[in-house]
């Protein structure tokens, strides 16, 4: 298993980060409103390939909206989302399937794409990467909180994303174990060369992760904050990652 603090990851793998070029994800004048109820009145954002972004705000402003709209999950005015490249998303329920094992779950995730005949060693080889190997052929209901977010960040990862878009994922998690999914999530990011964009409420949770923290208030963004800390000294080291 991987036993590596934030700190030991660092120097392992220095890690991507933000990388010049067309920004992954480009935002400009998104609105959405439900009814009467605008929500979103003019969103500007843009997603370097590569950079780690926080979209910070306080419950109710907006961000699942935003966050949907990036994932296409909801149609969207012309020109104001665009997305190059493959996004995966996870929630904050990992929103497994009950009746399909763990490796199913992952492998389900291929089925309709290019890696369709390789889905069995892909999905393999993420619960791997996710610390989950030993449950690989076990329900989710057999799962922790936790582990069960492992097997949602390996099914979005399977793909091999360009964004991957993380919604609330740790906010139902105790805080030490909180703590290992954000080492993991560091990993993750820095193996896959991937940008993030991870929705949460928790001030600490973006500051720990992030790169840049954008703060959405009042439907728009409200401000913008650049994170310079190294992450080995932002959050506590933890002693192990042991799934
Ligand atoms: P956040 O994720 O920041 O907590 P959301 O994006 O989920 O906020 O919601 C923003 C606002 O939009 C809330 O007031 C919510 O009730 C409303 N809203 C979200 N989705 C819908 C919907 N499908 N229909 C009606 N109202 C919605
Ligand atoms: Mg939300």
């Amino acid at each position: 298993t991987t036993t590596t603090g934030v700190g030991a990851d660092d120097a392992a793998h220095p890690g991507p980060g933000p990388r010049p070029g067309p920004p992954v994800a480009r935002v400009r004048g998104h609105h959405r409103s439900f009814g009467t109820l605008q929500v979103l009145r003019s969103v500007d954002l843009d997603v370097a390939p590569g950079e780690f972004v926080a979209l910070l705000g306080r419950s109710g402003c907006g961000k699942s909206t935003l966050l949907r709209s990036l994932a296409h999950l909801d149609p969207v005015p012309a020109g104001e989302v665009e997305v190059t490249g493959r996004s995966a998303v996870a929630f904050q329920e990992p929103r497994l399937l009950p009746w399909r094992s763990v490796h199913e779950n992952v492998a389900l995730a291929l089925l309709n794409g290019e890696q369709r005949a390789h889905r069995h060693e892909l999905a393999a080889a993420t619960l791997r990467e996710v610390g989950l190997e030993e449950k690989a052929q076990m329900w989710p209901r057999q799962l922790s909180g936790g582990q069960a977010q492992r097997a949602s960040l390996a099914r979005a990862l399977v793909s091999n994303p360009d964004l991957l878009l993380l919604d609330e994922p740790f906010s139902a998690l105790d805080a030490l174990t909180r703590i290992e999914m954000h080492q993991l999530v560091i990993q993750l990011w820095r193996r896959h060369a991937m940008a993030v964009l991870i929705v949460t409420h928790d001030v600490d949770e973006a500051l720990a992760l992030a790169d840049r923290v954008v703060v959405l208030d009042g439907g728009r963004v409200a401000d913008t904050w650049s994170v310079d800390l190294p992450r080995s000294e932002r959050t506590p080291e933890h002693p192990e990652i042991a799934p």
